[in-house]
Parts: C-alpha cells; structure tokens; sequence
C-alpha cells in the first residue's frame, strides 16, 4: 500500500537535512566525496572528447543468442554507449529469456556499478538454475569492467594465487566397465589429471535385482556400479582424485549406504547425494557423519545466504561446489567461496558450459585461497575450443586452464564458429521485446486516481 506523507512534516524533514547537510560541509573534503559519489552535483558539459571515461559509461542493450551443444549454450552480449560490450552465459542448458527479461532494469546503468546492478536484481534469480540470468549479468559486467579498467577479470576479483587452474573432467557414462574404462582412458591421454565418473542406475538396470522401485540400486546393484569405478580407477590408478556423482533419487539412508561402499575406492568425493541442499542440510550432515567417503553438494543452490549458508556454516559437507553461472556468477560465488574457506571448507567449481564459462571460471579460481579444482563437461566436443578466439589453444593443457592477463575475460567469439551451431536463427538479433518491464518487485510506474493531500481527486502523483 502506498504511504501518505504529510508534506509540511516532509518540508521541516528536509530543511532539518540540509542543516546537518551544511554542518556536514564544514568537515569539508569527506563530506564533498560522499556528495560526488552520490552524484549530487550536476557536471559541466564534457569540453574534450570524452569517450571511454568509466563515469559517462551507460548499457545500452542487451542481446543474446543460443550454441547447441552437449547442453544449450545461451550467450549474452551486454552493449554500452562506448563500443565496449560485455559476454555473459547463462547456465548450460537454460534459457536466454532468463537473462533478457532484466534488461530494462540495467539499460542506462553504469555498467561499472556491478554490485548496485546486481543488488536491484537479486531477488530474480532461484534455486535449482531457476533464472540464471542473474549469473550471467554478472560476468558480463565484469567483462565490460574489465575492459574499461584495462586489466583481466581475476584483477577486479582480488590477488592471482595461481597462473593456471587445475581441472576435473566429466567421463560420459557406459554399462560396460570396459568400455567405460576406454572413455576414462582417453580423457588421461589428453592430459587430465582428475575425473569424474556418473553412476546413474540405469547403467545397471539390466541386471536382475539391481535397482529397486524407487530406482535405487539394491547391494547387489551398488556392486555392480563399483565394477564401474574399479574400471576407471585401474585405468587413473590410486592416487588420482576420482568423483562420483548422479546417483539417482537416493534418500538419507541410501546415501549412508552408496558412500561406505565407495569407500575402497578412495574417492574425491560423492556429489549431490540427496536433493535441495539449500533446504536439507541436515540431511546432508547426517550422512557426512556415517561416511569417511566425502560429501559435496552445491550446484543446484543460489547464493550464499539462501543456498550455502546453511551447509557451511553447520559444516553439513566435505567440500562446496557452486555452479558458475546458478550460484550467482563471479562476485557471488567469490562471497561462498570465502565464507567456507572461513569455515575450512575447499570450494570445488560446477562448470558444465562454453569457454566464456570455463574461462570465467579461471579468473575466479585464480584468486580463491580454498579452490580446489573447476569442472569441464565437453571432452568429446571437437568445436568447443573453436567457439572462441582466445590468448591461447587448446584452452584446456594438459589438465590445466591458463588464467588470461588480458582485459576483461580476455577471449572473443568466434562469430563464424558460433553461427555454425546456433539452436534457432538469430546471432545476437535486436531484443525490443524486452524493452519493457516485465519482471520486478514493487513497481509503481505513473499516476493514480485518488485524493491528495488537500482532498481534491485527481489522476496524480502525491508524493
Ligand atoms: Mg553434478
């Protein structure tokens, strides 16, 4: 409901303020700082040319399109009235209409106001990659910044620890462990030095008696799933760092029963065990303690205080895994990364997507003090280093991402590369559908048929 305001009392408010305002003034160049950021003052005309200056900065577009590829790649560019623009991605496999339907909440912003931009538009994004637009946004800011400012991303992030970031790569599943062993095989050969390896109950289902109704592997099945990770751990041998994850829907007890059977197999870690870690931590907690196999969860959460809060601080798991783009993109995921490395957590990246993706992903990892390894998920893709040009290739050397020095993210697409594999037409096509409002909070936009202060009825704006 709107609220009345007495507009006497609002006149005596306001001149009270501009008294302490002037006391203010007599402590001179702090209180003339805070006028100036708050942008108080109105500014001469510009006499020289001033394009490029970081304070005349404004969005002016938003566009998007989509690569087919192991999942949807949906690329945002973020334009501004400088020529500079900014690549975003949305999570693999989620929509451009989930980043597109901000734009006319960032439109005419000052792009180098990241946290402010993204602050407006928090409450957008959801669990379980619901409006991963947010994510998105948040990289190309910093892209835009980046360029502006003339250094790489992992710059406006904080300190590099490291020049290149180690890898974990996802294996494509078989039923066969023999097979299965190949694929593993293979990704060693190209130079990786830590797996990951899915063990979904339908890789088993065709042995009798080895998934329940539920579709939950019974002993029986677990075992023959073990015969799955004995295949790939003889191929890494011990002491490579093996995962495991996509188990099925496995409640509590389950999960207590899949880990201690991992447990000869010495794994890295077994991953998102139960569903909706942002609301079940104690489930998570719970097996934590009745395994020595560890526990990490976190792709599906959003942000710190509403999804990993909770897990990190009751220490409900071994390690977090935020996703690049669905736990908040690059300053969020740098705020959970640090709160758990307060609390002694490691912090192991989620990144299922493009190179803008995996390159992002190296400016973050290069400044976290608890990063432990990012994610690939496209070892069979032939193009997906060509989809970008980039300060170096391969992108991915021997198990290892180089951290660019270049402005921004510091790698381009490849328009050509794109266009091949787009999902529908439209290579970053004008978006006036978007102009408009179309998602927000309390919004009030113009005039309305009332009283005012003075009882007359008029189609207005009271206060
Ligand atoms: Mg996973």
């Amino acid at each position: 409901m709107p609220i009345r305001v007495d507009i006497k009392k609002a006149e005596a408010t306001r001149r009270k303020l501009l008294q302490t305002a002037a006391g203010a003034a007599a402590f001179g160049p702090a209180f003339k700082l805070m006028e100036s950021a708050l942008g108080a003052q109105p500014k001469p005309a510009p006499a020289v040319n001033r394009n490029s200056a970081p304070s005349d900065l404004k969005i002016t577009d938003m566009r998007a399109c989509t690569v087919a590829a192991n999942y949807d790649y949906p690329i945002i560019r973020i334009d501004t009235n400088q020529g500079v623009y900014g690549l975003g991605e949305i999570f693999a496999a989620g929509v451009k209409g989930s980043a597109l339907m901000l734009k006319a909440h960032i439109v005419g912003r000052n792009p180098l106001e990241i946290s402010s931009i993204l602050r407006r538009i928090r409450n957008s994004a959801g669990q379980y990659f619901w409006n991963s637009g947010y994510g998105a946004i948040d990289v190309a800011l910093h892209d835009i910044a980046g360029k502006v400012y003339g250094v790489p991303v992992w710059r406006l992030l904080g300190e590099k620890l490291r020049d290149k970031v180690i890898i974990y790569c996802d294996t494509t599943g078989h039923k066969d462990p023999k097979v299965y062993a190949k694929r593993v095989a293979r990704r060693k050969e190209a130079g990786f030095k830590c797996f990951k390896m899915d063990l979904y109950t339908y890789l088993v289902k065709d042995r009798p008696g080895a998934v329940d109704a539920r579709g939950v592997a019974t002993p029986k099945g677990l075992g023959y799933l073990c015969e799955l990770l004995e295949a790939g751990r003889e191929v890494i041998g011990a002491e490579t760092p093996l995962a495991a994850d996509h188990f099925g829907p496995l409640n509590v007890d389950d999960s207590i029963r899949y880990c201690r059977a991992f447990e000869p197999y010495g794994l890295a870690w077994a991953e998102d065990l139960i569903a909706e870690c942002w609301l079940n931590w104690r489930g998570f907690k719970t097996i934590k303690e009745n395994t020595t196999t560890p526990v990490l969860t976190g792709e599906q959460a959003f942000g710190l205080e509403e999804g990993f809060r909770d897990l990190i601080q009751n220490y409900a798991v071994d390690l977090i895994h935020p996703d690049y783009i669905g736990s908040g993109g690059l300053l969020e995921i740098k705020r959970i990364a640090d709160f758990a490395a307060a609390h002694g957590i490691p912090t192991v990246l989620h990144m299922p997507g493009s190179p803008i993706g995996q390159i992002a992903m190296a400016h973050l990892a290069a400044v976290l003090t608890n990063f432990v390894s990012c994610e690939h998920h496209a070892a069979d893709m032939p193009w997906w280093d060509d989809l970008v040009k980039a300060p170096f290739k391969p992108i991915l050397q021997d198990g290892y991402v180089q951290v660019p020095n270049a402005p921004g993210l510091g790698v381009e697409l490849n328009e050509e590369v794109v266009k091949k594999h787009l999902r529908e037409p439209g290579y970053f096509e004008p978006t006036p559908m978007f102009d408009q409002v179309i998602t927000s909070g309390w919004r009030r936009t113009g005039p309305w048929p009332h009283y005012d202060e003075e009882g007359n009825w008029c189609d207005c704006v009271t206060y």
